[in-house]
């Protein structure tokens, strides 16, 4: 799909509820994502607009998840009954909410994008979005960690929304946290964590680029928020005295993100574009289009977006099994366009989804096959 930008891998114990735990957490380890360079003249919003959408997913897209059985060389990251169901609970909080990014188990390694396992002593930890696909397939792309703390469904869910795209939300520069500095660089250089300033700064300190709708406010009951003992934060001032504990579970803006940003697809939103027509890209930054491709004959067509913008097109073939990935094309940040050549079969049905980062224009963007 994308090209490997970088490689976040994030280790999270901690968040929310955990009544009656107190004492400074393991967190998570965030490794640094290498910066995506742009080309002179691309724009510091356009630049913006592209961070923080480009790990995320187009909607539509079916997450397959498989989890290591218990032969030899796989038996360390193995999961049992109890633990498979802690993860399934993780999964059914977001589907439950009836989003239009789909969640499948498949028993085999090799067809999962979401490669999970349960691996103690290694934290709980997940890649972010898509850079999940840029791992090798015998490898786990997230952990949950039975014998840390928080070992639970919501832990699972906050993993899970790493898998989607999602930062953590306590580095959202919406959020206004006035960080005590020097405490929040002791209490992590001290055990569980032992973290470096660098390491620290780079996962909690430092503000990330978040996008409008999850950025636009600081939501410190997000399940992607985590829990700061007392005295960490200046301000707001309340927490100087007091630890700030996220309420638990996915909070109101949680549901709300998360199907603004994935939302339920009906048919209506995914309507037939006839061969050699144009389709408008009009939709704001972050928004999607859907279009079903059918076509009469089989042999190589070009699919391709007109007018200066940064997307990602992915094409699926629809089949009774649910929509299967064909390819993708992401011009972002490149002075092109997106661009997919590929063999289309007469008789069967395709579906073209479209994830707009950025537009100069807006309203002159469009799509065409042929
Ligand atoms: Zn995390």
């Amino acid at each position: 799909m994308s090209t490997a930008k970088n490689s976040p891998k994030e280790t999270n114990p901690t968040n929310s509820s955990g009544a009656g735990e107190e004492g400074i957490r393991q967190y998570c380890t965030m490794r640094e994502p290498a910066q995506r360079s742009f080309a002179p003249g691309v724009s510091l919003g356009r630049q913006r607009a592209i961070i923080v959408i480009d790990r995320k997913w187009v909607n539509g897209t079916t997450l397959h998840y498989a989890f290591f059985e218990n032969q030899p060389r796989f038996a360390h990251l193995a999961a049992t009954e109890a633990f498979k169901k802690v993860f399934r609970d993780g999964v059914k909080a977001w589907v439950d909410l009836g989003i239009g990014l789909k969640f499948e188990e498949v028993t085999s390694l090799s067809q999962a994008e979401m490669r999970i396992a349960f691996q103690k002593n290694d934290g709980h930890w997940s890649y972010i979005g898509r850079d999940v696909l840029n791992q090798g397939v015998d490898d786990a792309t997230l952990n949950l960690d039975p014998t840390a703390g928080n070992f639970n469904w919501e832990t699972a869910a906050h993993e899970i929304g790493h898998s989607m795209g999602l930062p953590h939300e306590h580095q959202n520069p919406k959020a206004g946290i006035m960080w005590n500095d020097e405490a929040v660089y002791a209490a992590l250089a001290q055990p569980p964590n032992r973290w470096s300033r660098d390491t620290t700064f780079h996962n909690i300190i430092r503000k990330i680029d978040a996008d409008t709708v999850q950025g636009s406010y600081w939501d410190k009951d997000s399940v992607m928020h985590y829990r700061f003992e007392a005295g960490m934060i200046n301000a707001p001032q309340e927490y100087k005295t007091k630890p700030l504990v996220p309420a638990g579970g996915l909070s109101a803006r949680d549901r709300e993100w998360i199907r603004t940003f994935y939302p339920p697809l009906t048919p209506a939103m995914e309507p037939e574009l006839p061969l050699l027509t144009t389709k408008a890209i009009d939709v704001p930054p972050g928004g999607q289009i859907n279009v079903v491709l059918k076509p009469k004959t089989s042999r190589n067509y070009k699919i391709q977006t007109f007018g200066e913008s940064d997307v990602v097109a992915v094409l699926f073939e629809r089949t009774t099994g649910g929509d299967v990935y064909i390819t993708a094309d992401d011009d972002s940040g490149e002075d092109r366009n997106a661009l997919i050549r590929q063999r289309l079969q007469q008789g069967r049905t395709y579906v073209l989804r479209i994830r707009l980062y950025h537009a100069n224009d807006s309203g002159e963007t469009a799509v065409m096959w042929w």
